[in-house]
């Protein structure tokens, strides 16, 4: 990989990271470096009673923050995976394969773990 396209790449997933951050902080909490924790709608750590108190409309929006705050956290996971990456210096390469990642792969998504092929054996698994 070229020092200049993972320049690129590291500033593109340190933007993607503080959008996802700012984005959970609306509704989660941060637990430690990557793991959040939906906050709603006021927990105070004993979920169960207040889970038995909502509405029915309410848990349903509390079940989309669920999954939605499970998306974002399994993304900054893999952003701050890539950005360790980039430090070691192992940034690009397939983690099933160790092939390098196609560029337009890596453009699109910089925070991918495999190259297409993997991914789409993967997928189709
Ligand atoms: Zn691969």
């Amino acid at each position: 990989m070229e020092k200049e396209f993972l320049e690129k790449v590291k500033e593109t997933l340190e933007k993607e990271k503080e959008k996802i951050e700012k984005y959970l902080s609306q509704f989660a909490r941060e637990i430690s470096e990557d793991e959040w924790e939906t906050i709603y709608p006021k927990s105070d750590g004993s979920s169960g009673s207040a889970l038995a108190e909502m509405q029915a409309d309410e848990i349903e929006e509390y079940l989309n923050l669920l999954s939605l705050e499970d998306v974002l956290e399994t993304k900054l996971k893999n952003i701050n995976l890539a950005l360790k990456k980039i430090e070691e210096g192992t940034y690009g390469i397939c983690e099933n394969c160790k092939k390098e990642i196609e560029k337009d792969r890596l453009l699109l998504i910089p925070e991918a773990r495999f190259c297409k092929k993997c991914k789409d054996f993967f997928k189709s698994k």
